[in-house]
């Protein structure tokens, strides 16, 4: 007979029934009981582009106001927060000589770095801009803070290897590299400073992120191209599809201090530049509009990302400019940019 074939009409015994029957309970009251993350979850992680904490965004805070105040509420809605901190925060130092733009932060300016961003990204033309002192100050006040740094370091090694973020059990790899002069504020061997954009070292820092790191999700943030162009350049394009065909799950960048040009390449996406978030001195309005990208990643790479837009004011603080994203991906529907 097919019923009695069941495994459960062969415990014919009531006592054999009873502990068949306990067992199953408690199987069950250890399910309930431990909660189990999905097998491949999704984390969202949000991007911005330059954030400068020095002069107009500096006072502002000096004020004891935060110059994030009107985009707090959308960056609270992502799992990591990421930015380009385009300044150094510190006291100790001198300005660069004959650099025509620099930028000290003064170390009040953390509490507001903390508050918005788990991690920021030092490899950038400002970061060194008060000497290697000035930035190991930076390294240690971030250190201090609990706030996560890549593309720097106290040496070579540090500044190439990746910050590991870990969310809902998915490990997400930063990596970050400069290739806008000054060349200078590069970290040697014994030396404190920023990762420098070799493609050989680049290829094989994206290879180590998964190899010794371990990462599921591996993203450099890159900080390139030519100020004020809104298409990528030559070499901005060459060295991102390097990235992705050495492993990468997507490309962010900034520095142009505009929005450029998005792509799609091998079903990974690749945002060139962000342009400014935090900063104070420009009036154009390419140069005071910036994007506040919000990416889904899993375990099989980038998923979707939205982008909505912000506009600087003239003290250098961003407001968002409508309460939808204007720019969205899809893996699966690559060529569609509809946001709803
Ligand atoms: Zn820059």
């Amino acid at each position: 007979m097919i019923r009695n074939s069941l495994p459960w009409r062969r415990l014919q015994h009531p006592w054999a029934r009873k502990v068949a029957a306990c067992l199953l309970v408690s199987v069950a009251w250890h399910c309930a009981a431990e909660p189990v993350s999905p097998p491949n979850p999704v984390v969202s992680i949000a991007f911005v582009g330059d954030v400068m904490l020095a002069d107009g965004p500096g006072q502002t805070i000096r004020r004891g106001k935060d110059p994030l105040a009107h985009v707090a509420r959308v960056l609270k809605q992502s799992d990591i927060r990421v930015g380009n901190l385009e300044c150094v925060i510190a006291t100790q130092g001198r300005p660069e000589p004959g650099k025509p733009y620099t930028f000290q932060a003064h170390p009040r300016t953390l509490k507001i770095v903390q508050r918005h961003f788990d991690a920021v990204a030092l490899a950038n033309n400002h970061s060194g801009d008060f000497g290697p002192e000035a930035f190991v100050q930076m390294l240690d006040l971030l250190g201090q803070q609990g706030i996560g740094y890549f593309g720097g370091g106290r040496n070579l090694a540090q500044a190439h290897a990746p910050l590991i973020i870990e969310r809902k059990g998915l490990r997400i790899a930063l990596l970050g590299y400069n290739e806008f002069f000054p060349r200078s504020f590069e970290a040697d061997v014994d030396r404190a400073g920023v990762a420098w954009s070799e493609d050989q070292q680049v290829t094989l820092d994206i290879q180590n992120a998964r190899a010794v790191h371990h990462a599921d999700v591996v993203i450099p943030m890159m900080h390139w191209g030519w100020e004020h162009d809104t298409l990528a350049s030559d070499r901005q394009r060459q060295l991102a599809r390097l990235m992705i065909d050495a492993g990468a799950d997507a490309v962010v960048g900034g520095h142009p201090h505009v929005i450029q040009n998005t792509e799609d390449y091998r079903g990974k996406p690749i945002i060139y530049s962000l342009g400014n978030f935090v900063f104070d001195g420009f009036d154009s309005l390419p140069t005071t509009t910036g994007w506040l990208l919000q990416m889904d990643v899993t375990r099989d790479g980038v998923l979707a990302w939205q982008a909505r837009t912000t506009r600087l004011d003239a003290r250098g603080t961003p407001h968002l400019q409508s309460r939808v994203p204007e720019r969205c991906w899809r893996k699966d529907l690559p060529e569609s940019n509809d946001c709803h």
